[in-house]
């Protein structure tokens, strides 16, 4: 699952961020550190065609056993020769082995066999809000310029789509009653309801000594 974007200033340009992973203005990637920019298109299209003849001349088997070493780092010898990667847009980190080898063998052979006669698919990211080509959107994958290594391993730990939510303050079940005045203890009005045991301004209400423990501020996002 992705999450959904806009409606936000850009924290890398300060500009409108637009309604894709990465700002329209700048590109910086969304959920990414600073400086992370989704690859351009004509960017893009150079590592295919860098990527197509180093295929070439190293009779394929050169450029595979070059790629099993630089998928593991979310490139291809072509992305790792330009300072690309490619990066899972969802949990903010590299691509792994893995993903790599579905999306770079598995899905652009399916994608190429089932629809490349089509011709639009390999130029479905010029019109993709997410800058995604179809075998990154099986993956979900994007592809950015980190020739400095700023993206690492570690999932970015703010993403609330990635966390279970509300799971770490379970409330007792008699607890869980009354704060929402479930029925049978009484609707609206009578106990357990709003104003009443566990309704607000009185017992576990706010301002009173609160159950569960308010939950800890949100860290900064980004
Ligand atoms: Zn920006």
């Amino acid at each position: 699952m992705q999450p959904a974007y806009g409606g936000e200033i850009c924290f890398n340009c300060g500009r409108p961020w637009g309604g894709g992973c990465a700002c329209q203005v700048c590109g910086q990637m969304w959920g990414f550190p600073n400086g992370v920019i989704a690859s351009s298109a004509g960017k893009r299209l150079v590592a295919h065609l860098l990527e197509s003849m180093l295929v070439l001349v190293t009779c394929f088997i050169g450029w595979l056993i070059w790629a099993l070493f630089t998928f593991a780092n979310g490139q291809t010898p072509a992305k790792q020769l330009m300072g690309m990667r490619t990066v899972n847009i969802v949990t903010g980190t590299r691509a792994g082995w893995g993903r790599m080898f579905v999306r770079e063998v598995l899905a652009k052979l399916l994608v190429g066999f089932f629809l490349g006669w089509l011709i639009v698919p390999y130029f479905w990211l010029l019109f993709d809000k997410n800058k995604q080509q179809l075998w990154d959107k099986v993956v979900d994958t994007g592809v950015v310029d980190d020739p400095h290594g700023l993206v690492g391993n570690q999932p970015r730990p703010t993403a609330p789509y990635v966390q279970q939510p509300q799971q770490q303050y379970q409330l007792p079940p008699s607890e869980q009653e009354t704060q929402w005045g479930y029925p049978p203890r009484g609707g609206y009005g009578q106990q357990g309801g709003y104003g009443q045991y566990g309704g607000y301004g009185q017992q576990g209400g706010y301002g009173q000594p609160q159950y569960p423990p308010p939950p800890p501020p949100e860290p900064p996002q980004r």
